[in-house]
């Protein structure tokens, strides 16, 4: 049963890899969002039963189906959405490699090969970032959050060794962590999951550019620590969520020197520009962080998920998570990088066999190409937007752009903007989403992720961009004058 036939295994990959052309050849014609009611999707399970089993090939459709029609469209060229790109070719081949090899990693010695070349990555990427070669260390993650996780456990540990044995009753005061406004909500909850509560988590306000403002950084940690309080790390972001602003890494990693806090820099997304050389800059600053969260699944459009944590400490990750046990494995040949004694997890796929075929075919100078377009569309998108009296409210050379309508009085609130991105994905076409920067500002965010999307792309969002203003103008005109006969 779990193996089935060599006959119908063989219909079975043939069926799949059929599905995955079709679906490539059909996906810019199918409509970008799934708006759906969740009774629908569910009623649509309802005809899996699991007292009268499928054949294959039905199951296959099935899946193929449901995922045709319920699901937002990441690999249409025109998702301009969150930083979800589509999976590139080489990844998904070696997606399903991974999982036909089941490639586990918990230790050096049950997959040589894939333990081996996991760290060939991590030390090509350390390169990348600018970490010396001789005093680096890293592992795959599950994704940003676990790297981001990660990190805050280096840098309790690397305060506090007692933390180890005593947990955080080492510490004489709550460690607190500074952040910017615009940081990911992930730093929020790896400070709920380390136990430090949310009120760890200092928010330092930002400039025009949505970047975090040093010298609000460096008063913070003083008052703090005047107050008996323990800093114990900074977490800039390179890249956020939101504006693609990279906040002043050089600056935050000096003031972070001076005061003994550990420095993260979250490059999830934005850490991809260390492969253009005309970005490289401004990531300056990064490679003296202590530590660096950055997504291969993110602009570098490997299949969910493949995460990475960097540090610069060799030590450091072996010091924070060794632990034995009974049924682990004797100390591999090299016990230096047994993943389970760097890592949170102990059963886990390899995550990096993905982003080697990825890079074997493409190369690095593959993607600095690529993602060099992106940022060509992304400056496209920015002037048709400036042409058509839109306002944009980030400013960043990274390709997400944020924008008001300048043309109607209301075009700033969340209200006429919300319905503008609704009238957006009603159509089908394209894919944006509405955003709230520092916690003040509303605007339409829209970033190019798809590594096809092209100029006509970039026109047909705009087309529906003025169609869906211009729907949204007449009701609220026509609201005002309801309102006020
Ligand atoms: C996406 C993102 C994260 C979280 O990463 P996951 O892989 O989604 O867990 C953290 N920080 C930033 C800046 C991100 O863009």
């Amino acid at each position: 049963m779990f193996s089935l036939e060599s006959k119908q295994r063989a219909e079975l990959w043939k069926q799949i890899a059929e599905a995955i052309e079709t679906y490539n050849e059909q996906v810019d014609a199918l409509p970008v969002d799934a708006c759906v009611h969740p009774s629908e999707v569910r009623s649509f399970l309802s005809a899996i039963n699991f007292e009268k089993p499928w054949s294959p090939t039905g199951a296959i459709d099935f899946a193929v189906e449901g995922m045709r029609r319920f699901h937002v469209h990441n690999a249409n060229p025109r998702y301009f959405g969150l930083f979800v790109p589509p999976a590139a070719a080489m990844g998904i081949a070696g997606d399903m490699l991974t999982s036909a090899f089941n490639l586990v990693l918990g230790g050096w010695a049950l997959s040589p090969f894939g333990v081996e070349l996991e760290q060939r990555l991590i030390s090509e990427f350390a390169a990348k970032f600018g970490y010396p070669p001789e005093d680096f260390d890293g592992i795959f993650t599950a994704g940003g959050t676990e790297a981001n996780h990660t990190a805050l456990l280096c840098a309790l540990t690397v305060l506090s060794p007692a933390i180890k044995d005593e947990g955080l009753a080492s510490f004489g005061s709550q460690p607190l962590i500074y952040t910017s406004k615009e940081t990911h909500h992930s730093i929020l909850k790896v400070a709920m999951l380390c136990g430090l509560g949310k009120s760890a988590v200092r928010e330092i306000e930002v400039n025009h550019k949505f970047e975090m403002i040093p010298d609000l950084l460096e008063a913070a940690i003083s008052n703090d620590r005047a107050a008996g309080k323990c800093p114990c790390m900074v977490v800039a972001t390179a890249g956020t969520t939101n504006a693609g602003a990279i906040d002043p890494l050089d600056r935050i990693a000096e003031i972070a020197r001076r005061n003994s806090v550990w420095f993260h820099a979250d490059a999830a997304w934005g850490g991809a520009a260390v492969l253009v050389p005309e970005l490289h800059d401004l990531l300056h600053g990064i490679s003296a962080a202590d530590s660096i969260t950055f997504d291969v699944h993110k602009w570098m459009s490997v299949p969910m998920t493949a995460g990475i944590f960097l540090t610069r400490h060799r030590d450091v990750l072996e010091k924070t998570f060794n632990v034995s046990g009974p049924y682990m494995p004797a100390v591999g040949k090299d016990a230096a990088i047994d993943p389970f004694r760097h890592s949170m997890q102990w059963s886990r796929p390899c995550r990096g066999l993905k982003v080697l075929l990825s890079l074997a075919v493409g190369g690095w100078q593959g993607y600095e190409q690529t993602l060099r377009r992106q940022i060509e569309m992304g400056n496209y998108l920015r002037d048709k937007l400036r042409r058509g009296s839109w306002k944009i409210v980030n400013d960043t050379p990274l390709p997400v752009v944020c924008f008001q309508d300048a043309t109607n009085p209301e075009g700033q609130t969340q209200e006429f903007l919300g319905g503008i991105v609704r009238h957006a994905l009603a159509s089908g076409r394209v894919w944006i989403s509405l955003a709230k920067l520092a916690g003040r500002e509303n605007a339409i965010r829209a970033c190019i992720t798809h590594f096809s999307t092209q100029k006509k792309d970039v026109d047909e969002l705009m087309e529906v961009l003025e169609a869906a203003r211009s729907d949204v103008a007449q009701a609220t005109d026509k609201g005002r004058t309801t309102v006020n006969p």
